[in-house]
C-alpha cells in the first residue's frame, strides 16, 4: 500500500532526507533485486526546435521563421544514430517542438526509414503534446494517430510534456500546451493499444508540494487502471535562459533526492524510478555511483567514459532489467560525454 496524499505532503515538508531514503530503499528491496541496477545507453535526438507553444520554462524552442530554428534531415538523424551505435547504444529518444506543418506522413516516413535502416534500435519517440499536435494537424483522432505511428515502427512513448499535472500550474507555465486530462488521455489510449509509455514530472517551476502530490496521485491512478507505465522519471526545472527562471527559486539537490525517494514510496505500482544527472548535476549524481552495477552485456560494451556514469541512485533502483528504455537526459549525457560533444550540439528540448 503506497502513501496517502497527506503522508506524501508530510514527507515533502519533512527534513528527514535519510529517513525518507531508507524507507524508499525498503520499497525498492521488495520490488526488485537490490543487488542489480540497470541502465541503457541511448541518445536524445531533437528533430526540430520549431514550436508554437511558447512554454515559459523552455529554453529550447524557436518560433516559426526564426533563423535559429531547424528541422533535421533524415540523413542527419541517421548519422546521429550511427554515432550512438558505435558507442554500444541501443535506442533513441526522439522528440521535438510542436511543428504545425508536419503531418502524420512525415512521422510515418521517418519511423519506417529508421526501422528499415536500424531494425535493432528501440524507437522511444514523440511525447503526448507532440502526438496531440500530429493528430490535430492531420485531422485524426489520438487513437488513430498512435495506431498509425505504432504500425510505422514506434516502440514506446516518452512521458515528456507532463511537467506538473495540475492545471493551476500548467496555466502559468505552459498555457498553450495540452491540459492534464489531455496528457492523461493520450497515455491511456496508448496503453489501451498495447503501447508502453513512461511518466515524468518536472518540478521546481513554482508549484507547491500539493501540486506534486496531485501529479503523483494522477499517475498512480492511471497505472492502477492500465499498468502501462514502465518507469517514472522526475527532474528539476533548469532555469537558465528561460522567462520562468527569473521568477522562481531554483530547486535544490536535497529537494531532488527527496522527491526521487517520495516518488518511489508513492508510486508503488510503477516498477521503476529513473534517476538523472542532467539537471541535478554531477555533484548530485556522485552518490549514485556508490552502487555501480551494470548488466554484463552492457558492461562489456559501454564506453569507458560512459561507464563512469553507469550509476544507480543512492538507495533507489534506476531502470528496467531487460527493457529497452533509456534514461532521459542521463543517458544522453553519457553519450555526449563519450562523444566529447559541446553542450549545444544536441540541446535538450522537447514538447
Ligand atoms: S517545452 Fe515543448 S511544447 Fe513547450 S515550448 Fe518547449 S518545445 Fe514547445
Amino acid at each position: 500500500m503506497g502513501l496517502t496524499q497527506q503522508e506524501a505532503l508530510d514527507l515533502f515538508r519533512s527534513d528527514d532526507l535519510i529517513g525518507i531514503g531508507m524507507a524508499a530503499m525498503e520499497v525498492r528491496r521488495k520490488k526488485t533485486d537490490p543487488r542489480v541496477a540497470t541502465y541503457q545507453i541511448d541518445r536524445n535526438i531533437n528533430y526540430t526546435n520549431f514550436c508554437t507553444e511558447y512554454c515559459s520554462f523552455c529554453a529550447f524552442y524557436r518560433p516559426l521563421g526564426s533563423k535559429e530554428g531547424y528541422l533535421l534531415s533524415f540523413e542527419t538523424i541517421y548519422k546521429k544514430i550511427d554515432e550512438m551505435l558505435e558507442l554500444g547504444g541501443t535506442g533513441i529518444l526522439l522528440q521535438g517542438g510542436l511543428h504545425p506543418d508536419l503531418r502524420i506522413e512525415y512521422y510515418e516516413n521517418l519511423l519506417r526509414s529508421l526501422k528499415q535502416r536500424f531494425p535493432q534500435v528501440h524507437l522511444h519517440c514523440f511525447s503526448a503534446p507532440e502526438i496531440g499536435c500530429i493528430a490535430e494537424v492531420s485531422g485524426l483522432s489520438v487513437r488513430e494517430t498512435i495506431a498509425r505511428l505504432m504500425a510505422a515502427g514506434l516502440d514506446s512513448i516518452p512521458g515528456g510534456g507532463a511537467e506538473i499535472l495540475d492545471d493551476e500550474i500548467r496555466a502559468r507555465i505552459s498555457r498553450l500546451k495540452c491540459t492534464s486530462d489531455e496528457w492523461e488521455d493520450m497515455h491511456r489510449v496508448a496503453h489501451s493499444l498495447g503501447m508502453r509509455t513512461t511518466a515524468t514530472m518536472m518540478f521546481g517551476c513554482g508549484e507547491e508540494y500539493r501540486h506534486r502530490v496531485n501529479h503523483l496521485e494522477r499517475l498512480r491512478r492511471i497505472q492502477e487502471d492500465t499498468g502501462g507505465f514502465t518507469a517514472f522519471i522526475p527532474w528539476m526545472f533548469a532555469p537558465e535562459n528561460t522567462p520562468l527562471g527569473k521568477k522562481v527559486p531554483e530547486a535544490t539537490a536535497v529537494d531532488y533526492l527527496k522527491t526521487l525517494a517520495i516518488s518511489r514510496l508513492y508510486l508503488d505500482n510503477i516498477d521503476h524510478i529513473q534517476s538523472s544527472w542532467l539537471t541535478p548535476g554531477i555533484k548530485v549524481a556522485q552518490p549514485h555511483e556508490r552502487r555501480r552495477v551494470a548488466p554484463h552485456h552492457f558492461r562489456r560494451r559501454i564506453h569507458p567514459r560512459s561507464a563512469r556514469y553507469a550509476v544507480s541512485f543512492l538507495f533507489l533502483e534506476v531502470n528496467h532489467s531487460g527493457i529497452k528504455f533509456g534514461l532521459y537526459g542521463y543517458s544522453f549525457c553519457q553519450t555526449r560525454a563519450a562523444l566529447a560533444m559541446p553542450a549545444s550540439s544536441d540541446a535538450k528540448g522537447s514538447a
